[in-house]
């Protein structure tokens, strides 16, 4: 039966990118209520905004809820950039939820994804090596993954988490609660004398197993206040989770999901290509929906650890309501026809369900994406998928896009060069010349040549990703990489970077 199926049915409303009144998630929650869903997944902070009062560090709303113009691409560049729920508002958001029969989840983005945070309380955030306290956080004011991590190594900076969770936990009846743990970049990390030395002292090699650390940590937290976790599917990256863990799934890794269920780990699934309703309509509509696999690969042999289905709505370039209702609607619709199929329904016919499902929609005031768009024929998809880009890298959002992939790229190829067993101190200093252009800031006259090597290292990654000549540089670095191998010298482990005085 459906219900047993899906027993999570539900959909994520991100506010952070762009804030939603109050009274439009709740016409939200009636269309969801309305198509059957009992999950809403509220993701209240990100980079680009902190949107939840938490009474004892009120400068995360006084800061980190206010940003000016933002850019992402399309769209107002203006509205509903700034805005946050009082804990009032929150009570009665999840009051009136749970009259509706749906559990509202909150998601606090751990370790990161916290610039907004750190814009509040830099001191949370990591020491440099070289210990001049540069590369400040901001509001975020554009898409991409940025390097703010909240430290952790830094005591206190766990402690400023677990209170900021004791006022959530508060709040939100349910007991799950979602901590992020997605693209956490770990460009500060890997240079913070902090966290380095949890490193060392919890003998951990790498920063991926850092981030599952703080995670256990937190999820144990959590634990002793009654709620369960839950995390993106990138932190099995840092080794597996015990199975009071939740996973939701979203994209790459699935081998690990697979291994996590296999372990009696329970799983959300909200696989991108078929359940993000940010994405447009070339890329994701009916006939993808109706043709997803009710079990996907990973789950097979473990069906009954998958919990259900969860279509995120990210908002980067959702300004408003009228925008949100096009997103969704009818594609969070169709998710919903497709969970109650309880046969093999026919294209005809599940459009069919769809239109009859939207009228009540409709009636509620959301007006959703026209027929015309429904479904595509390939021609119109990729014309689609190719508008989308360009609005999204037109002018001075493509600008900032393309100086945060620098940073992306950077992260990637300092994993590299540490696996091609290139000196720390060098990976460094190279990385430093990039981030401190991205920053703003001069760079080190001295790591001038080292800046040189890594740009050109960076250029190749690129090149690799994009080019068809891909394969042979790949086989090209396989060969550097087996060289590296043979003629390294012993692990050392990982070598102290000097404490300074005066540093944050
Ligand atoms: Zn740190």
């Amino acid at each position: 039966m459906p219900e047993k199926a899906f027993a999570h049915r539900g959909f994520m409303l991100d506010v952070s990118r762009h804030y939603m009144p109050v009274a439009d998630i709740r016409k939200l929650l009636q269309a969801a209520q309305t198509l059957g869903l009992n999950r809403m997944h509220w993701h209240l902070t990100d980079d680009q905004g902190w949107r939840i009062e938490i009474r004892k560090y009120p400068k995360l709303t006084q800061i980190g809820s206010v940003r000016g113009d933002s850019w992402f691409g399309g769209g107002s560049e203006t509205e509903n950039n700034c805005g946050y729920y009082t804990q009032e508002e929150i009570r009665g958001i999840v009051e009136y939820a749970g009259s509706l029969g749906i559990d509202i989840i909150p998601e606090i983005e751990i370790p990161g994804h916290e610039s907004a945070m750190l814009a509040a309380y830099p001191e949370y955030g990591c020491r440099r090596g070289n210990g001049d306290g540069r590369w400040p956080d901001k509001v975020e004011i554009s898409c991409g993954i940025f390097p703010g991590l909240i430290c952790a190594g830094k005591p206190d900076a766990m402690r400023f988490l677990k209170d900021i969770l004791d006022e959530v936990t508060e709040l939100f009846p349910y007991p799950a609660m979602h901590i992020g743990g997605d693209e956490a970049m770990k460009i500060r990390w890997r240079r913070c004398p902090d966290c380095r030395r949890r490193m060392r002292e919890e003998g951990i090699e790498t920063e991926d197993a850092l981030q599952r650390s703080v995670v256990l940590e937190i999820g144990e937290y959590l634990a002793s206040r009654g709620k369960r976790t839950i995390v993106w599917n990138d932190v099995l990256e840092g080794g597996p989770l015990p199975d009071t863990f939740i996973v939701q799934q979203w994209m790459g890794g699935e081998e690990k999901t697979r291994a996590f269920m296999e372990n009696g780990g329970d799983v959300i699934r909200s696989d991108n290509r078929s359940f993000y309703l940010d994405y447009c309509y070339g890329q994701t509509n009916l006939k993808t929906i109706r043709e997803t696999p009710r079990i996907p690969e990973y789950a097979r042999g473990h069906e009954e650890h998958l919990l259900g289905v969860e279509c995120p709505l990210w908002t980067e370039r959702v300004n408003n309501i009228g925008r949100a209702a096009y997103q969704l609607f009818p594609r969070l619709t169709a998710v919903a026809v497709w969970m109650e199929a309880e046969g093999e329904l026919s294209p005809a016919e599940f459009t069919d369900r769809v239109r009859e499902k939207q009228k009540k929609i409709e009636a509620l005031g959301l007006t959703g994406a026209p027929e015309s768009v429904w479904e595509m024929s390939e021609e119109d998809a990729e014309k689609d998928r190719k508008a989308e880009y360009s609005r999204v890298y037109s002018g001075r959002s493509g600008e900032l896009i393309h100086a945060n992939d620098q940073m992306v790229l950077l992260e990637s190829t300092e994993r590299m060069m540490r696996e091609a067993g290139l000196p720390e101190d060098l990976i460094y200093r190279a990385g430093n010349t990039v981030a401190a252009e991205y920053y703003g800031e001069a760079a080190d006259p001295a790591d001038e040549s080292a800046g040189k090597l890594i740009r050109q290292i960076m250029k190749a990654a690129e090149g690799r990703e994009k080019e068809d000549w891909r394969k042979e540089c790949e086989h090209l670095f396989r060969d550097i990489q087996q060289c590296a191998a043979d003629t390294a010298v012993p692990d050392p482990g990982i070598p102290a970077v000097p404490d300074r005085e005066g540093t944050r």
